[in-house]
């Protein structure tokens, strides 16, 4: 046996099989390879704004502590949240950003050959953190190219611990309401938790959806729901890896014993507290989110694509069978966008909401690039 083969065999079941998750190419390295600077990065769902202006100072003040561990409980930040969302700090478990809340999630439940349920198209994390406790993943079809929680429902059997219900769902940008939610939670047998990932929640409502609905507020009524949400995405704060999850005291006392000892840092942590207070500079964000994601939709029909209606701050557009071509072609035009071929949608594109600026010249390069390939 050669070494490389019985390394092999030493990989935990669930793990031999695993690829890497796959993210946006960094800007950095764009620039290295193109030897330009003016990058403009619309691929990984980030604030363009970036964070309140606050937080700065935030981290300033932080920088001078540095040989400190942070407060492993994060109660400050805890304390906070539970003022702001109305539950109890005791019912809060931060993490390294969602992905590891959803990671810790899974290590808690679901055991080797145990079954997670997700939908076709869904966030690529679930399948990772799924595989990689050896799970049987069962992967619904889509309904236009969103979760379909009927036949979500009917996939669960004995086996079943987890279903992973993204809302919105990244990359489609796609919603579930609130009537489906309910309908979905009302008929669950008690074998199985339900993961509700609101990771672009704040960015909802801003487009005038009324039916979609708020996880924190169905928690009382279902206690087998576990809610997530993050500070990477409106919060502007994607480096620093805060997000939570937000469950009954009991489940979260569970997500406790294996949550490692000091997965937030305290950068991490004050900065997500100044950002939290800063309600005004959200709401400022996501309302100009909203409309330029209209406009940038409007935009992208104008040249004649098909996009998928999205309430987030991206938005998935069918570009044809040289998906990947256009990809490539936009790059050298120093525009990164996010192909989703892994995703199972290898005629779209995945582009992030930027400022006005980054929206027109993604649309520019865009047409450009159509138009050279039409005439070739
Ligand atoms: C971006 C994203 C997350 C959050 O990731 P973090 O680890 O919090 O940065 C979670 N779920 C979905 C669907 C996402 O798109």
């Amino acid at each position: 046996m050669t070494a490389e083969s019985s390394l092999h065999q030493l990989v935990a079941n669930g793990v031999r099989d695993l690829r890497p998750y796959q993210p946006g190419k960094p800007v950095e390295e764009l620039e290295r390879e193109l030897g330009i600077s003016e990058i403009i990065k619309l691929a990984s769902n980030e604030n363009p704004r970036g964070a309140s202006p606050r937080v700065e100072n935030t981290l300033r003040d932080c920088a001078n502590d540095l040989a400190r561990y942070p407060d492993g409980s994060g109660f400050r930040l805890k304390t906070q949240l539970s003022a702001q969302l109305n539950v109890l700090p005791s019912q809060l478990t931060l993490g390294n950003g969602s992905n590891d809340v959803l990671d810790i999630i899974t290590r808690c439940f679901v055991e080797s050959r145990q079954g997670v349920v997700i939908s076709e198209h869904a966030f690529a994390v679930y399948g990772l953190a799924a595989k990689s406790v050896d799970a049987n993943l069962a992967i619904v079809p889509a309904i236009q190219f969103g979760h379909d929680l009927e036949a979500m429902r009917e996939a669960i059997n004995l086996d079943t611990r987890i279903v992973f219900i993204a809302n919105p769902n990244n990359p489609t940008g796609t919603y579930v309401s609130q009537g489906k939610v309910e309908a979905f939670l009302s008929d669950l047998p008690d074998h199985v938790i339900t993961v509700l990932d609101e990771a672009y929640f704040e960015y909802v409502r801003p487009f005038g959806v009324n039916d979609y609905p708020d996880g924190v507020a169905l928690l009382t009524r279902f206690p087998n729901l576990i809610v997530t949400r993050t500070f990477s995405k409106a919060y502007g704060l994607a480096a620093l890896r805060v997000g939570y999850a937000i469950a009954t005291p009991e489940i979260t006392e569970i997500l406790n014993r294996v949550r490692p000892p000091f997965n937030v840092n305290s950068m991490g942590l004050a900065a997500a507290e100044t950002a939290l207070s800063d309600s005004d500079f959200i709401s400022q964000c996501v309302t100009e989110n909203a409309e330029q994601l209209f406009q940038l939709n409007q935009a992208l029909v104008d040249l004649g694509l098909t996009t998928i209606p999205s309430v987030a701050n991206f938005i998935c557009v069918q570009v044809g069978s040289n998906a990947s071509k256009i990809y490539e072609l936009m790059l050298t035009e120093g525009v990164i966008v996010r192909p989703v071929g892994n995703y199972g949608l290898p005629e779209h594109l995945r582009i992030t909401v930027g400022l006005p600026s980054e929206n027109q010249k993604v649309i520019a390069t865009l047409r450009k690039i159509i138009s050279h390939l039409a005439e070739a």
